[in-house]
């Protein structure tokens, strides 16, 4: 039996992972390259068997209780008049905005808080080197430091540097043309429980989001490739960002005053993690390092909740490590495929290049906010596929 694990990314899949096996007689590791837990980061939603996997951790009241609040989606002009509304929880959970919606780092630290005791967490540390036998994965972290492992799970997010290691030249990205910067900038009076997306000509976007701390969640986006982009230091990153919207118009000053002010955006060129396998030997991908779909599937923390799920599961069930991963990736496979077949040009769609485009956008969203058509434009938003029965996984209770 498979019992010492190594995690590596104290997100939301490697919290996840590391709740599950801590409290089922594995030993574990979690590595996480940031020098402490990190907290930041901004709206995710979790729906159908995400929701069921939080559901067997108990842990689907608080995060409920966790929620930012959001009431709906509106789409607004630039004088903040919803030119079209799709209230929350309406369609099935299944719109815009989903019933459970939550801050990443509020996700990530429930998770967290409940794996701490039962972990052994080494935050500020990443691996170096992996050599595998038939019998172990040897790994060396960055400090010198060795140690055998039985299996090692990889949930590094999108950018993963252990997977590049493990599965050189396997992943063959998918560019998906937007660029998105999320930051929390000061709330203001003005500021309601409601996601307003306003359209700017150029295909930019400028959107905010309540939450429950007392700020509100702002996010800039820009159609167009931008390759690389996510690597640029954080001072050119928000210089491109003060260049590219200061016209703007709507709320965008006091987003790009806020910009000035802040340490904590994630800038994040959207492409889409495409692996032809999830394991080698005994290291295996999760989350976002396995299969990023990027938000605009609006399905990745859900997946990566239910990835890690399934994934302890397996391990829990089979006794051989690569039984238990090809039967993970069996399980996963179908509802990623669907979910990474967002279209290419639903992020086009939504960022008009002109002034004209934008008033048929938000024409046609105006149609679809009729209650009639609101369940055909919510599959839009969430790709759903077949999904992993977690009722299989018997062996795992919240312990
Ligand atoms: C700080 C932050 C903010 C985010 N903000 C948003 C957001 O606003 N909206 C949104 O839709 N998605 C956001 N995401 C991405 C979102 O969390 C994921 O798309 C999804 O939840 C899947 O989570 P994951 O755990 O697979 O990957 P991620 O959440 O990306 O987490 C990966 C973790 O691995 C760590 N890591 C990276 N490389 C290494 C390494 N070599 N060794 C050890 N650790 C490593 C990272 O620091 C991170 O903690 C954010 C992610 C982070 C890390």
């Amino acid at each position: 039996m498979a019992r010492r694990i190594l995690i590596t990314g104290a997100s939301i899949a490697g919290n996840a992972a590391a709740w599950w096996l801590g409290r089922h007689d594995f030993d574990v590791t979690v590595v996480e390259r940031a020098p402490a837990f990190r907290d930041g980061g901004q709206n995710v939603d979790i729906r159908s068997v995400g929701r069921d996997a939080l559901r067997r951790m108990g842990l689907e009241r608080a995060a409920l209780a966790r929620g930012t609040g959001e009431e709906g989606t509106a789409w607004v002009d630039s004088q903040g008049r919803p030119a079209a509304l799709f209230p929350a929880g309406d369609a099935g959970s299944e719109g815009p905005t989903a019933e459970m919606e939550i801050l990443r780092g509020d996700l990530a630290r429930l998770l967290y808080d409940g794996a701490r005791d039962r972990t052994v967490f080494r935050f500020g540390q990443t691996v170096a080197r992996i050599e595998q036998t038939p019998e172990a994965a040897t790994v060396t972290f960055a400090d010198g430091r060795t140690e055998r492992f039985d299996a090692v799970i990889v949930a590094e997010g999108v950018g993963s540097a252990t997977r590049e290691k493990i599965f050189p030249g396997e992943n063959a990205p998918r560019p998906m043309d937007l660029t998105v910067a999320y930051l929390t900038v000061p709330r203001v009076p003005s500021d309601d429980r409601l996601w307003r997306w306003y359209n700017a000509p150029g295909g930019r976007s400028v959107q905010l989001r309540p939450d429950p701390h007392g700020t509100t969640r702002a996010m800039l986006a820009l159609h167009g490739p931008l390759p690389g982009a996510q690597d640029w230091d954080p001072g050119r990153q928000k210089a491109f960002l003060r260049e590219r919207f200061s016209d703007a118009g709507w709320e965008t000053p006091r987003i790009l005053a806020a910009l000035d002010e802040t340490d904590d955006v994630y800038f994040d060129v959207l492409r889409q993690v495409r692996m032809p396998r999830w394991s080698n030997g005994r290291v295996v991908l999760t989350g976002d390092a396995a299969w990023c779909v990027t938000p605009l599937a609006g399905i990745g923390a859900t997946l990566a909740v239910t990835g890690a799920t399934v994934l302890a599961g397996e391990l829990l069930r089979n006794g051989d490590v690569a039984d238990a991963l090809a039967a993970y990736e069996r399980a996963m496979r179908p509802m990623v495929e669907q979910a990474a077949g967002v279209p290419k040009f639903a992020p086009r769609l939504m960022h008009p290049k002109s002034r004209l485009g934008i008033r048929l956008l938000h024409g046609g969203l105006r149609l679809a906010s009729q209650p009639r058509l609101r369940g055909a434009f919510a599959r839009f938003f969430t790709q759903r596929g077949p999904e992993p029965d977690l009722s299989r996984y018997g062996g795992l209770a919240p312990a």
